[in-house]
């Protein structure tokens, strides 16, 4: 989440939910009404940049509608979705205690910190060098390997492919060479077992968090007496702690030191261990990536 700033937004820019219009029509909002017209705004609603959508206040900006106003302050982000569900849920909470809206939350918000805990990666989809579509730098990485090699890229892809789908389940089981990008470098056998290692171990972190998601969605599915709160606070580190694992995993050679003697004890890129993670290997320039290094 982050905070773009307080600013002045038209009301008709806003995403309004549905029901807004019977909102409009509640009592409730018609003391609001009253309050905001006779002290102003005492909590600014909260709205989201990337699609307008009220995030929390949508009974202020239902009063303000009823005044007639036209603009109004409201503090201004950037978050997911599972965060905006999160907000909500919290500002519930804390303010008038709406049990069924909080209930259809924290089931939202249940249902995305799911989404978020066994997507597949976006990158892993990404790069297969379909029409239309530019080359991802792991696609031409892809291709100069495949040149190297003298198979094609989709051959690779598969070989990819393949690999990642042996790892998905099977605590474990993993292939013993590593699936890291090799950057068309000959891997040490020393360091091809290391990094191989190093994904089994965190393979099986992720395994065992993944379990521990399913243990606390069943406390919360056979509706044993266990605070709600609590439990959607225990889910979330766990889903979060989740997240970092897989952030962790090493995914390609290094590609600022390719691991070359001399260099990488030096490399602040992989701090000298001579691998980087998927987000590293995301943000790291073009003509490093290319596997035609001569
Ligand atoms: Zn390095």
């Amino acid at each position: 989440m982050m905070v773009i700033g307080h600013k002045s937004i038209p009301l008709s820019r806003l995403r309004l939910p549905g029901t807004f219009a019977k909102l409009m029509a509640e009592p409730r909002i018609e003391k609001r009404a009253t309050s905001i017209a006779a002290w102003g705004i005492i909590h600014e609603p909260i709205v989201r940049r990337s699609d307008w959508k009220v995030i929390d206040g949508l009974d202020v900006i239902a009063a303000c509608f009823r005044l007639g106003r036209e603009h109004e302050i409201m503090k201004v982000i950037d978050c997911t979705d599972a965060e905006a569900v999160s907000m909500r849920l919290e500002a519930n909470t804390q303010r008038r205690h709406d049990t069924q809206e909080a209930e259809q939350l924290r089931d939202q918000q249940w249902r995305l910190f799911l989404a978020e805990a066994q997507a597949p990666k976006k990158r892993n989809k990404a790069g297969s060098g379909k029409k239309g579509r530019p080359l991802t730098d792991k696609g031409r990485a892809r291709r100069a390997l495949a040149k190297r090699r003298g198979v094609t890229p989709e051959t690779i892809r598969r070989e990819e492919y393949r690999r990642k789908e042996v790892s998905k389940d099977l605590f474990g089981l993993l292939p013993d060479e590593p699936t890291i990008e090799t950057l068309g470098m000959d891997l040490e056998q020393k360091f091809v077992g290391e990094v191989n290692e190093i994904q089994k171990s965190l393979h099986k972190v992720d395994y065992v968090i993944r379990r521990g998601l399913a243990h606390l969605q069943h406390i919360r599915s056979a509706k044993l007496p266990f605070p709600a709160e609590l439990l959607d606070r225990l889910y979330a580190a766990l889903a979060e702690a989740n997240q970092s694992i897989r952030a962790s995993r090493p995914a390609s050679l290094c590609p600022w030191c390719r691991g070359l003697g001399g260099a990488q004890q030096y490399c602040v890129s992989c701090r000298g261990n001579g691998f980087v993670t998927e987000a590293q290997l995301e943000g790291a320039p073009k003509e490093l990536l290319s596997g035609d290094d001569g």
